[in-house]
C-alpha cells in the first residue's frame, strides 16, 4: 500500500491525535470566488455540546452521509479542516501546539485555551437549514 501522511500511526495514536475541539462538527461554506472556508457554529445533529464528542461516532458515517473520513480525504480536502485541527497540523508536518491534550496531559486544556467549541454551538436541528449562513463566524 503507497505510504501516507498518516502510515506511521496506529488505531490508537490516530484516535488520540484529535483534540476534541469539535471545530470539525460544525457546518461550513466554501465561499465560491474566493474559495475561503467560512465556517460556522452551527453543529452536526449528532453533536453533543456537553462532551464536544460525537453521539454515535460508530455509526457516524452512515447516519451523517457529509460526515467525511479524514484519512480519505484529499490534500485540497485537508485544507478544509480547521487550522488548528491536529490531523491537518500533522499532514502539514507542523507540531502541535502546547494546549493539545497530548503535550498538555489535561483534555481541559483545549477548552482552557479557547479552542473547544463545548457550549458555543446551536444544533442543526435548532435553526432553518436557510438560517445557518447567517452564523458564519467572523472570529
Ligand atoms: S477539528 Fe480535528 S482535532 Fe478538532 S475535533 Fe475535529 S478532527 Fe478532532
Ligand atoms: S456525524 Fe459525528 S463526527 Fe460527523 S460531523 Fe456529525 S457529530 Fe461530528
Amino acid at each position: 500500500m503507497a505510504q501516507t501522511w498518516h502510515s506511521h500511526l496506529d488505531e490508537a495514536d490516530w484516535e488520540a491525535l484529535c483534540d476534541g475541539c469539535g471545530k470539525c462538527c460544525m457546518h461550513k461554506f466554501e465561499d465560491e470566488d474566493t474559495g475561503e472556508i467560512l465556517r460556522t457554529n452551527v453543529a452536526c445533529k449528532l453533536f453533543e455540546q456537553a462532551t464536544c464528542r460525537c453521539t454515535k461516532y460508530e455509526q457516524r458515517f452512515e447516519q451523517v452521509p457529509e460526515c467525511l473520513d479524514i484519512r480519505k480525504l484529499s490534500d485540497t480536502e485537508m485544507l478544509w479542516l480547521p487550522e488548528t485541527c491536529a490531523y491537518r497540523l500533522t499532514f502539514e508536518g507542523k507540531s502541535l501546539p502546547s494546549w493539545h491534550p497530548l503535550n498538555s496531559g489535561k483534555s481541559q486544556s483545549v477548552n482552557k485555551a479557547g479552542h473547544s467549541m463545548s457550549g458555543l454551538s446551536v444544533s442543526e436541528l435548532d435553526i432553518p437549514e436557510d438560517e445557518i449562513v447567517d452564523y458564519i463566524l467572523t472570529s
